[in-house]
């Protein structure tokens, strides 16, 4: 069968959690079809040995790349790990980002409790 795309992107200050929660998460995480922006998706790779499918860097593109699996319905989650301390200089990509995720219902996890929740829902849906 299968396996269900699923993208993780984090912030440069969030970066290390997602690492962490990936990590946590490993064995589910296989489960799936991983996609991640490009700085994310390395970080990944490297804290954890997933295999995952690299897209462009966020603010160069990745985010668009994203918005467009999720228009096209080729994303069954998002998990996005938004830094909420800083302004973002690729604010834009980050707004279309989340607003075509609430267009088309994808499921959203922005923090580590909502991707547990995400992730737990995922997994069940087997
Ligand atoms: P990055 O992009 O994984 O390439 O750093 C994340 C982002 O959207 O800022």
């Amino acid at each position: 069968m299968n396996k269900r795309p699923i993208a993780l992107v984090a912030h440069d200050a969030r970066k290390d959690d997602m690492v962490k929660w990936s990590r946590n998460n490993a064995e589910t995480l296989k489960g799936f079809d991983v996609y991640a922006t490009g700085t994310t998706g390395g970080r990944i790779e490297e804290g954890t040995g997933l295999p995952v499918t690299r897209l462009l860097s966020g603010p160069l593109g990745g985010d668009a790349q994203l918005g467009a699996m999720i228009a096209e319905n080729r994303l069954a989650a998002l998990f996005f790990f938004i830094d909420p301390l800083s302004a973002l200089p690729h604010d834009v990509d980050v707004k279309s980002l989340l607003r075509l995720a609430i267009l088309y219902n994808t499921p959203l996890a922005i923090n580590q409790a909502s991707a547990d929740a995400i992730l737990a829902n995922l997994s069940n849906e087997g």
